[in-house]
C-alpha cells in the first residue's frame, strides 16, 4: 500500500526515503507501545501546516509578536475545547511535553525545595516525579510511595497503590504536592482517595494523566479534573493528537500556571502542535472515540487473559486500562525484558522493557515487558485479534532460538498488519 502522505514527497531524497520506510514500518509490524498511537490525518497535517513559521510568545490576546490575529484564534479554540471536554477551568496548552507540563506545574505551584510526594520510578512512576535522573529530584524534595507487595491470590491482588503506605507518607511528610498518576500501571487510579489524603495534611493534588486521558475523554476512566488542583497529560498518547503535553487547573492556579510555561520553562509555543491538539480535542469529543477508548480497555483484557494463558505473569493479576505489565520470569525464568524486545523486534511486535515492582534485575536488562492496546485499537483489531497476537508473542519468545519459527510469527504478523491499516480506518 502506498503512503497517503505523498504530499511529503520533495526534492529530499534522503529524508522522504526514511520517512516512507516509517511508514512501511509503522503499518507492516504491530505497534503494542502503551505510550504510543496513531493520529488521524487530520492531526497529521495540522501538525505539518503553516503554523509552524509563526512566533508567538505570550498568550492569545497579550502577544509579544505581530501577525498573531489568526494563531491567537487557533490557540482560543484548542484551550475551549480542551476546557469543555474535560469540564476544567482553565487550560494551558503550550506545553511541548508531558515532561515540560509537570515541570511547570512544580514551578507554578512551589518554592524549591518543596516535598512533593508522587510514585517510584520502579513501581510504575515517570521520571518528572522525582527520579535521581530527572532534574526535578534536585530542584524539589520528593517521597515515594510504591504498590502493594504482590500476592498470587486472583481474588486478593497486590501490586497496587498503596494507599496506606501514601496517606502514612503523607501524614509524616506534609508534602505541599500530591502527585498522581503512573507511567507502569494497569489499574484504574482513584482521585477521591488522592483528593481525601491530600485534604487531610493540606496538601494540592496534581493528576498526571498522561496515559489514560483518552480513557478519561471517553468517559471509560473517572475524571480526575473535579479532584485536582491541576490535571497534567500527554496529548499523543491514548488521547491520540500529536507530541505534545497540556495543563488544566483551578482557576486559582491559572495565572501562576501560565507564567510557568511562558516564560517560566519555553520561549515560543509551537503553534502548529497546538492547532494539532484542537483537531485531537474535536476528535476525542466525538460519540465515536467514547466507543474507541471503551474498545480499548476490551482489547486490554482480552489480550491480558490471552497473555495469561500463555504463561506469563500479569503484574497486578489483571489490567483495567490500556495496559498490560508482564513479568516474564513465570513464562521462562531466564528471559528478560531486554531479550523478549529485541526478540519480539525480530517478529515484527514493537513493545517496551519495563522494570515491574521489586525487579531483580536493572532498568536497563528488567525481568517485565509493557505492552498495550491503544494504537492497534486505532487500526481496528479487537478481542480476537489480540489474543492471536498473545499467542504469535509467546510463540516467537518460545521458539527464540528458530529463526524459522522467528520468521513464520514475522510472516503471520504481516498479514494480520495487512488487514488492519490504521490509516485505512480514518478514511471514510
Ligand atoms: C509519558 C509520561 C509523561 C511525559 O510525557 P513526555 O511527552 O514523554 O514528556 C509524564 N508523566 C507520565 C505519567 C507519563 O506516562
Amino acid at each position: 500500500m502506498t503512503s497517503p502522505f505523498d504530499a511529503w514527497i520533495t526534492e529530499d531524497v534522503e529524508v522522504t526515503t526514511l520517512l516512507a520506510e516509517e511508514w512501511r514500518r509503522q503499518t507492516s509490524t504491530l505497534q503494542l507501545i502503551a505510550s504510543e498511537n496513531f493520529a488521524s490525518p487530520a492531526v497529521l497535517a495540522a501538525t505539518g501546516s503553516i503554523l509552524t513559521n509563526k512566533y508567538a510568545e505570550g498568550y492569545p490576546g497579550r502577544r509579544y509578536y505581530g501577525g498573531n490575529q489568526i494563531v491567537d484564534q487557533v490557540e482560543d479554540l484548542a484551550r475551549r475545547r480542551l476546557t469543555a471536554l474535560f469540564g476544567a477551568d482553565h487550560a494551558n496548552v503550550q506545553p511541548h511535553s508531558g515532561a515540560n507540563a509537570n515541570v511547570a506545574v512544580y514551578q507554578a505551584l512551589l518554592e524549591p525545595g518543596d516535598t512533593i510526594l508522587a510514585m517510584r520510578l520502579d513501581q510504575g512512576g515517570h521520571l518528572t516525579h522525582g527520579s535521581p535522573a530527572s532534574m526535578t529530584s534536585k530542584a524539589w524534595h520528593f517521597v515515594s510511595y510504591g504498590v502493594t507487595p504482590r500476592h498470587d491470590d486472583p481474588d486478593a491482588p497486590g501490586e497496587l497503590i498503596d494507599f496506606d503506605n501514601v496517606r502514612d507518607l503523607a501524614r509524616e511528610h506534609r508534602p505541599k504536592l500530591i502527585v498522581a498518576g503512573a507511567t507502569a500501571y494497569s489499574r484504574l487510579i482513584d482521585p477521591v482517595a488522592f483528593r481525601e489524603i491530600a485534604d487531610e495534611v493540606g496538601a494540592m493534588l496534581m493528576f498526571d494523566s498522561a496515559h489514560v486521558a483518552g480513557l478519561i475523554a471517553g468517559g471509560v476512566h473517572p475524571n480526575p479534573v473535579p479532584y485536582s488542583d491541576v490535571v497534567t497529560f500527554t496529548t499523543h498518547k491514548t488521547l491520540r493528537g500529536p507530541r505534545g503535553g497540556a495543563i488544566l487547573c483551578r482557576e486559582e492556579h491559572a495565572k501562576r500556571i501560565d507564567s510557568a510555561v511562558f516564560p517560566g520553562q519555553q520561549g515560543g509555543p509551537l503553534e502548529h502542535a497546538i492547532a494539532a491538539k484542537a483537531v485531537a480535542f474535536r476528535e476525542a469529543s466525538l460519540p465515536s472515540f467514547a466507543d474507541y477508548a471503551a474498545q480499548i480497555v476490551a482489547n486490554a483484557a482480552a489480550f491480558g487473559r490471552a497473555l495469561a494463558e500463555q504463561g506469563f505473569r500479569l503484574v497486578s493479576g489483571g489490567t483495567e486500562n490500556h495496559m498490560v505489565l508482564l513479568d516474564l520470569r513465570s513464562f521462562d525464568a531466564e528471559l528478560t525484558g531486554k531479550q523478549a524486545q529485541e526478540v519480539l523486534d525480530r517478529a515484527g511486535i514493537t513493545t517496551n522493557r519495563n522494570t515491574i515492582p521489586d525487579d531483580p534485575r536493572s532498568a536497563f536488562v528488567t525481568s517485565g515487558l509493557r505492552v498495550g492496546t491503544a494504537a492497534e485499537t486505532t487500526a481496528g483489531l479487537r478481542e480476537s485479534e489480540f489474543a492471536q497476537v498473545a499467542a504469535l508473542m509467546a510463540r516467537a519468545l518460545r521458539e527464540r532460538a528458530d529463526e524459522g519459527s522467528v520468521a513464520a510469527v514475522r510472516a503471520q504478523v504481516g498479514e494480520l498488519c495487512a488487514r488492519f491499516n490504521p490509516y485505512a480506518s480514518f478514511t471514510g
